[in-house]
């Protein structure tokens, strides 16, 4: 199962990422984006290229 690794000091909640996910895995919460559904991740990784500030470092294997 893959997820995105989401570094939220670096997250501006610009809603990027949760535009680019093709399976709505992703949230704005309060103060950063959210997994909200980690269990529907196809790691395609569109949601690490669509950050503008290098928020999400990775897509994790695990
Ligand atoms: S890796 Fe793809 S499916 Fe997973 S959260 Fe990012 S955009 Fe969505
Ligand atoms: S694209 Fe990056 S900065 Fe924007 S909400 Fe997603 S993780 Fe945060």
């Amino acid at each position: 199962m893959s997820h995105p690794v989401i570094n939220t000091d670096e997250c501006v909640s610009c809603g990027a990422c949760v535009e680019a996910c093709p399976a709505d895995v992703l949230e704005l919460g309060d103060e950063a984006v959210e997994i909200s559904d980690a269990d529907s991740c196809v790691g395609c990784g569109a949601c690490m290229d669509a950050c503008p500030t290098g928020a999400i470092s990775e897509i994790a294997d695990e």
